[in-house]
């Protein structure tokens, strides 16, 4: 326990010394030996890292000069386009006159913030939205939308005139308010689910009423932007709605929308054959938020992520498909490997994983020569996989790998965490009864993971599917109970 409290001390004041923890350090490696230049072998028009900032995530969290720094890395690996997310959930209405900032008032400054960010490095950047999703204030209940499993959140129902007024309201601020800040959109990108929905009668079809919305809003933003166009993200549609929609887009409103990002549901490498509008560019929306395998892990709870075998696979599924942009969804900086693979591998500039993986390795890990690279290449790609790495093994052979003695790394230290993270809960399987010793392991657990969360990726309260009631492992929930139950006899002796 000492030694373990003097490491903790030390990476501490490592980090404090270091300041803030993710952007802090330089890459090391010239861009010569980063690839061909972008654009020498296009594959895709546009690769979309869409970074939406909520519930406390790295985007959240960052800073002008963070942010910057991210999307200067994003670029630099084959990224051109920028979006983000208004996520009203837990907002009140920033817009009324008010002598005092809250959430909703310092979330969209931030945007405002990283939309210029990303404009000063020559990136477009996108709006995107779920229309009837509302600020907290606006959930009146006699507008409130009717919920199902594909529909929840603070949605109100458009079929409602007075709701959909509000609705509309809502977007005419965002427009004027973004672009009195100097923000250029090039796009809006609406999503009819995952906070966005009604399943009332009058509200059916669902994905006939987003559209009309949709088209609504667009014509408010047209306003500010006379040349913003209309672009959809197809997660969670079904086949019939695809048709439904095609028909209608093509019927009532021709050349409308330039652009649909189709779903590849998890565990799939591709989008599906649907019909599209007449003249709409066929895209994908891909999750670069878990590894190789679906179902294993997602989002940030176990640590950094990787997907080589799977993201070099979609893009080549996708390029044979004939898709013409990728979205990247992307919840924060854990996900920094799967950026690199991405848009390294979807911008032409790297034909294989390993590839980018030994660029990463010389640009970020103070691997200086390619033996060094590929060496750090082989021991990252085994992670794809992370419930079949030898934790303990892994850790012994990262503190061999080149840069151990180098000025600490945040990217470096996400997977020595990591490493901790795998071996604790290796640990904590091995017994079924709650011993102290067992318990002891789930302490030490979740005192990684606050160390990665606080030191490495400054993260402050995280929410929703971020949050520790979705831990993906096998032992949370019986240690959950058993926590309530201890809980619960400590409050009856009181
Ligand atoms: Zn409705």
């Amino acid at each position: 326990m000492i030694r373990r409290a003097l490491r903790v001390a030390v990476w501490a004041a490592v980090f404090v010394l270091a300041g803030r923890a993710w952007t802090a350090e330089t890459p090391n490696a010239p861009a010569s030996l980063n690839g061909k230049p972008a654009g020498a072998s296009k594959a895709f028009d546009d690769l979309v890292l869409y970074a939406p900032g909520h519930f406390g995530n790295s985007y959240e969290a960052a800073g002008e000069a963070e942010m910057g720094a991210l999307l200067e890395e994003a670029k630099h690996w084959g990224f051109n386009r920028y979006a983000d997310w208004f996520n009203m959930d837990d907002c009140v209405d920033p817009f009324p006159k008010s002598r005092v900032v809250k959430l909703s008032h310092a979330v969209w400054e931030s945007k405002k913030r990283h939309f210029r960010a990303a404009m000063a490095r020559g990136l477009p950047c996108d709006l995107a939205i779920t229309p009837n999703h509302v600020y907290i204030d606006q959930c009146r209940p006699e507008w409130a939308a009717e919920q199902s499993d594909r529909i929840f959140g603070q949605l109100i129902c458009p079929s409602k005139p007075e709701a959909r007024q509000a609705i509309l309201a809502n977007y005419e601020n965002l427009f004027r308010d973004l672009a009195r800040s100097g923000v250029r959109l090039s796009a809006v990108v609406a999503a009819p689910y995952d906070y966005g929905g009604c399943a009332c009668a009058r509200c059916q079809p669902w994905i006939l009423t987003f559209a009309k919305l949709s088209r609504e809003i667009h014509k408010l933003g047209l306003r500010y932007y006379p040349r913003l166009e209309m672009h959809m993200i197809g997660w969670w549609w079904q086949p019939a709605e695809h048709k439904e929609f095609a028909e209608w887009a093509d019927r009532e409103a021709p050349d409308w929308i330039r652009r649909l990002y189709l779903w590849i549901p998890y565990g799939q490498t591709t989008v599906g054959q649907v019909p599209l509008p007449k003249g709409c560019q066929v895209a994908a929306f891909v999750h670069i938020g878990y590894g190789d395998l679906p179902g294993q892990e997602r989002y940030f709870h176990l640590g950094p992520v990787i997907a080589p075998a799977r993201l070099e696979k979609t893009v080549a599924d996708l390029k044979s498909r004939g898709c013409r942009s990728l979205m990247a969804y992307s919840e924060g900086v854990f996900d920094d490997v799967n950026k690199a693979l991405l848009a390294g591998l979807a911008s032409g500039r790297f034909a294989k994983a390993d590839d980018v993986l030994s660029a990463y390795a010389m640009r970020y890990l103070r691997a200086e020569e390619p033996p060094a690279a590929v060496q750090w290449a082989r021991w990252l790609r085994a992670w794809g996989q992370p419930f079949q790495v030898n934790a303990e093994q892994a850790h012994a052979e990262l503190t061999r790998l080149p840069g151990a003695s180098a000025p600490v790394s945040w990217r470096r230290e996400q997977w020595r965490l990591k490493c901790e993270l795998f071996r604790l809960h290796a640990r904590i399987m091995q017994g079924s009864n709650w011993t102290p010793q067992r318990l002891a392991l789930v302490d030490q657990f979740w005192a990684t993971q606050e160390e990665l969360y606080r030191k490495v990726w400054g993260l402050g309260p995280v929410r929703h599917i971020f949050e520790r009631r979705y831990t993906p492992l096998p032992w949370y929930q019986s240690w959950a109970k058993h926590q309530a139950e201890l809980a619960r006899g400590i409050g009856a002796q009181q």
